[in-house]
């Protein structure tokens, strides 16, 4: 029996389509897109800049505005440690806001801000992982360079209301960043009627390849001056240097392109199914639901089963991939800073689980994930958590 992918927010399956796409840049169009003397280099080059186009259009951006990357922990460096260097900012306070539930990709880069001198507030969240907009206007008042707020998170899929909180930022003057890996390809985005000035993507969320992502970085109503963190030959624009993963971009570009064409529809399926999941685990009994279940991504129910370890329990289930906290730091087993965050009890994180869907997701799967799961925590509460150690 083939498994059941419920882990897209760790990483979604590369879409055949894209796959094609890129292939022909890796064979016989293996030009560096820097080499415009000759037609191999020009065709690269071209390649690029049709993915540009398609990137800023699902973003209702304007292609200069974007800035490949190799994802989105560089795009939110970039983003972080590029605006607090930029000279142009001498004069503005050296006062960074963001939150206490981001990602890992955005809370470590402002550690280094600290350590260079940088005052950081980090925003406190309610039970539901949302911010106080009246707080965040209290600290802006306070004089701030830049914001960076997450457009959806990636263990409970919380969106924050990005379009105020945008509004604030350009009202008191500051820059605003959002980390939008999660929501692009999921939500409707436009970084004008948001008043977003930098955000972050990965096309492996969005069913595109690995290590590639890109930065917005808006040029007008405010231009945003942005210093870059490698230096070398000058690419894209003087903003990263390294010679273009074009291959990778192609993906990028291919990936956008689909979503921009078929995210509206696949948003309504995949919420359908996201709902008959999450509708028959809570009907198992002592299961809650972590975060807010009205303003969060179609793709993401994040449950605690009372009673169960989530390491556990997901070591119980053969055929189905869930996670039970971001992919990115459950290696290292630490209770997620996301649900400590909302207060939940130790017992409630440990018994937490995320589960993702995606294009792929079909109606089918969910019956089957439905059973399994049903079947491993009816064994796990009555037998109590495996010692993984041994197993
Ligand atoms: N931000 C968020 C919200 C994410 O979910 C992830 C991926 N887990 C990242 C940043 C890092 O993205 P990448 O893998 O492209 O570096």
């Amino acid at each position: 029996m083939s498994l059941v992918y419920l882990d897209h927010a760790a990483t979604t399956p590369l879409d055949a389509r894209v796959l094609a796409a890129m292939t022909p840049y890796f064979l016989e169009c293996f030009g560096n897109a820097s080499s415009r003397q000759h037609r191999l280099g020009r065709e690269a080059a071209e390649a690029v800049e049709g993915a540009r186009e398609q990137v800023a259009a699902l973003l209702g951006a304007d292609p200069r505005e974007i800035v490949f990357t190799s994802g989105a922990t560089e795009a939110n460096n970039l983003a972080l440690k590029g605006v607090a260097a930029a000279e142009a900012y001498a004069d503005a306070p050296r006062h960074v806001v963001s939150c206490v539930t981001e990602h890992t990709a955005v809370l470590d880069p402002l550690r280094t801000l600290e350590c260079q001198g940088f005052r950081v507030t980090r925003l406190g969240v309610d039970g539901a992982g949302r911010v106080d907009l009246e707080r965040l206007r209290s600290v802006l008042a306070e004089g701030v360079r830049l914001v960076s707020l997450m457009f959806a998170n990636n263990e409970t899929g919380l969106l924050h209301p990005v379009g105020e909180i945008g509004a604030l930022c350009r009202e008191h003057g500051a820059l605003f960043h959002t980390d939008a890996t999660q929501a692009v390809g999921k939500e409707a985005i436009d970084v004008d009627a948001l008043c977003v000035d930098l955000l972050s993507l990965s096309a492996h969320k969005l069913h595109g390849p690995k290590g590639v992502g890109a930065l917005y970085l808006r040029r007008k109503r405010p231009r945003v001056r942005c210093r870059a963190l490698l230096d070398g030959g000058g690419h894209e624009r003087g903003a990263r240097s390294g010679t273009l993963n074009v291959p990778g971009i192609v993906g990028l570009g291919g990936a956008a392109g689909l979503a921009r064409d078929e995210g509206g529809t696949d948003t309504q399926r995949v919420r359908a199914l996201r709902d008959r999941l999450e509708a028959g685990l809570l009907a198992l009994g002592d299961v809650v639901l972590n975060g807010d279940a009205q303003h969060r991504l179609a793709s993401i129910t994040n449950l605690s089963f009372a009673g169960t370890d989530a390491e556990s329990l997901l070591a119980r289930l053969e055929d189905v991939c869930a996670s039970s906290s971001a992919a990115c730091t459950s290696a290292t087993l630490q209770p997620s800073h996301v649900l400590r965050s909302l207060g939940l009890s130790e017992e409630r994180i440990a018994g937490s689980v995320r589960f993702s869907l995606g294009r792929t997701t079909t109606a089918e799967e969910i019956e089957r994930a439905l059973l399994e799961i049903a079947a491993a925590v009816r064994v796990e509460r009555s037998e109590g958590p495996r010692n993984l150690c041994e197993s």
